[in-house]
């Protein structure tokens, strides 16, 4: 089936489908969604775009952007960045504290909260102007300079963080926090808080499907062993516990947000978003999840 295809019945395939789960409540602003949106957008690295429903809406992209984080202090700190973050998936929610103790403060892997509080640290430490630098560098990978934090999102991330604060205090006492904590807090939310449409979201990810170069532009973003690894730690760790069911039935490497986003990236042949703001009991956006399912069993391709 071409995506043609399965573009043009994803309306049909939709209507089969419940929209089950519920909007992420713990951030009051996620709240304020329609739960009925519904956007997709593929684009292949040959500059094809494949697009549905509300593909053309801004959303709160929230953990996807951990991966733009993860790309640029790995770009600064290469392997020494592993000295302070994992590589291992956690199997565990994705603000869980458990594994920390055990761990002596160094989160398992880059894409849970406390991975991506640590990135956020070394970002503040290593940048002179950490928030506008990231955003610059994301807008670099986008080919796009209207990309932005949303201060409301920030705001309404700050009132309810308690969890990210005690996972930060914890590492902090075990010293893999350098800065301030308050200061890498916020670094932290605004990471979170930006806001993409699928199409932005897919361009902004299409150089993770052609081994660090953004196809679009040629602008190179990381070299192509590190898209290699970002890539693989997509795959283990991207949707935390549930991270072998999106394999097992997706079959592709991606990341989740709260927001109800996803991007998946095929290499060497597109990157997709979807949207869908309800999320199962895992913080996964449940019919996103579900038509990346029927995406990849139709066109019977993914990286198995
Ligand atoms: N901003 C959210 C948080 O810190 C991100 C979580 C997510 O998207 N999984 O909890």
């Amino acid at each position: 089936m071409s995506y043609k295809e399965i573009f043009s019945g994803m309306a049909e395939e939709l209507k089969s489908m419940k929209n089950s789960g519920t909007v992420a409540a713990y951030i009051p602003k996620l709240c304020e969604v329609d739960p009925d949106k519904f956007g997709a957008h593929l684009l292949t690295i040959d500059n094809q775009h494949f697009c549905f429903g509300d593909s053309n809406e801004k959303f709160s992209i929230q953990s996807i952007a951990k991966v733009l984080s993860l790309a640029m202090a790995f770009e600064l700190e290469e392997d020494k960045l592993w000295e302070r973050v994992g590589v291992e998936p956690s199997g565990i929610s994705f603000n869980s504290l458990l594994q920390l103790e055990a761990g002596k403060g160094i989160p398992r892997n880059p894409l849970v909260n406390a991975g991506a509080l640590v990135i956020s640290d070394i970002l503040v430490s290593s940048l002179k102007n950490p928030k506008r630098e990231l955003i610059e560098f994301i807008r670099k990978a986008s080919g796009n300079a209207e990309i932005a934090y949303s201060p409301a999102i920030v705001e309404s991330e700050k009132l309810t963080g308690f969890k990210n604060a005690a996972l930060i205090n914890l590492m902090k006492s075990y010293g893999n926090i350098k800065n301030d904590i308050d200061t890498v807090l916020d670094f932290y939310f605004n990471l979170c808080s930006i806001e993409m449409t699928c199409k932005e979201l897919a361009e902004t990810f299409l150089f993770l499907a052609a081994d660090g170069i953004n196809p679009l532009s040629g602008i190179r973003i990381v070299d192509s062993s590190k898209a290699k690894r970002i890539n693989a730690i997509m795959q283990l760790c991207g949707f935390y516990d549930e991270a072998g069911e999106f394999a097992f039935k997706v079959g592709l490497p991606g990341k989740s947000g709260v927001g109800g986003g996803i991007i998946a990236i095929h290499p060497d042949v597109y990157s997709i978003a979807v949207w869908s703001p309800k999320l199962n009991s895992k913080g996964n956006s449940y019919r996103g999840m579900k038509i990346l399912e029927y995406l990849t069993t139709r066109t019977k391709s993914s990286i198995f």
